[in-house]
């Protein structure tokens, strides 16, 4: 019984040093934030929320697929791509405006690119290790469904590139915006 004791201890030595080696050499470091981070983010309501159900009732199965399920439409397979019409790009879930078409480009990827989100608070992005890559996951900062990745091999003035499926997004025309402003001025006379 005495030998027990010393074992007991010796044991627990042991895994909280190997659970410390762990933590120390994975990405688990990003676990790491400050208090002021992780009240930001407990503060970051979603402005819209709904159950994977209420998603799946909405969407057409194709961007559901995209958007809450994460999935990759085929490269040059989306309306988007070779798209060249002025407006702004919005989510396909929650209608919040994301990438403007003064911002598009033609990356040749096969997906509709983007050198910067219409504004900084229009997206999230979460690192995702999934099929083995290390990339960056741009969402819906309003729903947070899934949009496309955000690559560091964009033109200037950002050098990034907003890989984003045609499938998680909407359009609206330019025409369209310059009516909608016109008509909120003379309601606002
Ligand atoms: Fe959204």
């Amino acid at each position: 019984m005495k030998m027990r004791k010393p074992n007991k201890i010796l044991l627990t030595l042991s895994v909280g040093l190997f659970s410390l080696m762990f933590i120390l050499s994975s990405d688990n470091l990003n676990a790491f934030q400050s208090a002021e981070e992780i009240k930001d983010r407990m503060n970051d309501e979603k402005k819209v929320q709904k159950s994977e159900q209420e998603w799946k009732e909405i969407l057409p199965d194709d961007e559901f697929k995209i958007l809450r399920k994460k999935g990759t439409e085929p490269a040059f397979s989306g309306k988007f791509n070779n798209f060249k019409k002025e407006g702004v790009f919005v989510c396909g879930a929650c209608g919040n405006p994301l990438f403007s078409s003064d911002h598009k480009y033609d990356s040749g990827s096969g997906w509709p690119s983007y050198y910067k989100p219409i504004d900084k608070s229009a997206v999230d992005t979460e690192p995702d290790n999934s099929l083995f890559m290390r990339r960056t996951e741009v969402l819906c900062a309003d729903c947070d469904s899934h949009l496309g990745h955000v690559f560091e091999d964009g033109p200037e003035p950002t050098g990034l590139r907003y890989c984003i499926n045609s499938l998680a997004l909407d359009f609206v025309p330019e025409e369209e915006l310059e009516s909608g402003k016109k008509q909120a001025s003379a309601e606002n006379k």
